[in-house]
């Protein structure tokens, strides 16, 4: 059955030739240099936009906006108005959704026919709505001698800096967003530069809501604006997910003054299968948990540990799911897997895939760039399985971020456990077993911040998202996801 493409597929409204502002206190406005920078389809190379290209002054003018805003009309909204207009903006993003994945499809290469995993932006805006109204303090009895009570409560931390990687901007933006307006913050959102189209898009959203100026701003640009956010003396939290480097910098410069941080970065997640498993679940997952959106995943299971009996067969079925996927232009509804975001990012990938094939690693499936064709325009690579990894290869180590699963084989449950805790991260970790009590024993030794039991890339707005170690701290979503944006203050009273 042939799909028939819309107009609205082909041509989002959005992408309509037009110059792309940033969001300043109600406003869009050009950055104030002038420069702009072009958003490209990663399927063919071209341009498809023109987006501003924000500076230090250009967050300047947003900080203070955010701060006004904060101060000001919106720290006068009762819990159950910020409830209300965020029920409202979860109605809109539901109306423009479709939209807003097309723009995805066009400005960061998600395939047209593939659904995207988790919760809706809806979904996730209408948990958060839940939140303004049940953000209690306590009242907290004290032992000393007189009349004293205290109590305390919990406030907004204030102006937030929020900066998102491009691999799920639409996600990404929600994630931030939604916290910010549960807990009566204001925020500066910094996309990526190379798929921010949908961020902005949400932008205009924001603008039909009945919300004061300022509240949400959306400075555009490369890691200038990220920066200039990171280091300003006016912002109180910083926000950020991305890659484990830029986490490093920003933790440096958010020491000026000693900003709240919530860091979401990289990872080299293990997945783990016994060779008990059901492996008819097992591998098809598994193998999706690298490939899916191009393994632009920061969750993706890469390093794919295997029982010894069940090594072979395991890899031949995982090199069989990559072979048979589809990869093309992501505006062709039979595609599965689209390009990859950038020029720059593909050469990154295809550095790997060299790294890899040189030190020796068996090649099960792909292990090349595309270059066939109309799809050489493009970023594109093949799904690739690398077998017979050793643990201290780079691509066993370091985050690839493409679709390049490695697999390693191992004999005992205690060895694996070792193994796959033996990096410098802790995103997300996958155990595939029929026995239920390793599950558990498994679930409880490693150090990752989400363990998935017979499933992967499971997400829900109400259970708590974030990593250990050098994948970061703080939490998303869940209740844990409000509090990373409120303090506690303690208030003590002479009631005699
Ligand atoms: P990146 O770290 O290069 O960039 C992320 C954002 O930070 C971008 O908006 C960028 O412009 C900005 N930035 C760059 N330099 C900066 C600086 N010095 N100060 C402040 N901001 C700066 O990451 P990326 O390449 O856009 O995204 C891929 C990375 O993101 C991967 O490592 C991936 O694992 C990670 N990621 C993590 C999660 C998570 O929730 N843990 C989710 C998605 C992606």
């Amino acid at each position: 059955m042939t799909t028939q493409l819309t107009d609205q597929d082909l041509h989002p409204a959005f992408i309509d030739g037009s110059d792309k502002k940033l969001l300043i206190g109600g406003e869009w406005k050009p950055a104030i240099s002038g420069k702009t920078i072009p958003s490209v389809n990663p399927s063919t190379g071209e341009p498809i936009a023109q987006i501003a290209d924000g500076g230090e002054a250009d967050v300047d003018l947003a900080v203070a906006a955010a701060r006004a805003a904060f101060e000001g009309p919106w720290r006068r909204f009762t819990p159950a108005q910020r409830q209300r207009v965020m029920l409202r903006f979860a109605e809109l993003l539901d109306r423009n959704h479709q939209e807003l994945l097309r723009i995805d499809v066009h400005d960061m290469g998600s395939p047209i026919g593939v659904a995207r995993p988790g919760s809706t932006p809806r979904d996730t805006v209408e948990y958060f709505a839940g939140w303004p109204t049940k953000i209690y303090g306590q009242t907290i009895p004290n032992s000393l001698p007189g009349e004293l009570f205290s109590y305390s409560v919990r406030e907004p931390v204030g102006v937030v800096g929020s900066i998102i990687p491009w691999n799920n901007p639409v996600s990404a933006t929600i994630w931030k967003i939604a916290p910010v307006l549960a807990s009566g913050c204001t925020m500066i959102l910094k996309p990526a530069d190379v798929a921010c189209l949908s961020p902005l898009r949400i932008g205009e959203i924001i603008q039909e809501l009945d919300l004061p100026p300022g509240v949400v701003n959306i400075v555009t640009g490369g890691a200038e604006p990220g920066a200039a956010l990171a280091a300003h003396l006016g912002v109180d939290k910083i926000a950020f997910t991305g890659s484990s480097g830029t986490g490093q910098a920003i933790m440096r410069a958010a020491a000026g003054n000693l900003k709240r941080l919530s860091l979401e970065l990289g990872g080299k997640s293990p997945n783990i299968i016994f060779a008990d498993a059901d492996l008819d679940a097992a591998a098809p997952m598994a193998s999706m948990a690298v490939f899916g959106n191009t393994g632009q995943v920061c969750v993706a299971g890469t390093r794919v540990y295997v029982e010894r009996p069940i090594y072979d067969e395991f890899i031949a079925r995982m090199a069989q799911v990559a072979d048979g996927l589809v990869v093309g232009n992501s505006l062709d509804p039979a595609t599965q897997i689209g390009p990859l975001v950038s020029e720059q990012h593909l050469r990154r990938v295809s550095s790997y895939l060299d790294k890899g094939k040189s030190s020796g690693v068996r090649v099960a499936a792909g292990g090349s760039q595309i270059r066939d064709g109309d799809l050489a325009r493009g970023f594109f690579v093949q799904p690739t399985v690398f077998a017979d990894v050793a643990d201290d290869m780079p691509v066993a180590r370091e985050e690839i971020f493409g679709p390049v699963a490695s697999v390693l084989p191992f004999d005992t449950e205690q060895e694996v456990i070792q193994r796959a805790n033996d990096t410098p991260f802790g995103l997300a970790a996958g155990v595939w077993t029929r026995d239920g009590q390793r599950a558990l024993r498994m679930s409880q030794a490693l150090r990752a911040g989400i363990v998935w039991v017979n499933s992967y890339l499971k997400f829900d707005p109400a259970v708590p998202f974030g990593g250990y170690k050098m994948s970061g701290y703080g939490k998303e979503l869940g209740a844990q996801g409000v509090d990373e944006y409120l303090n506690a203050k303690t208030v003590w009273m002479a009631t005699s």
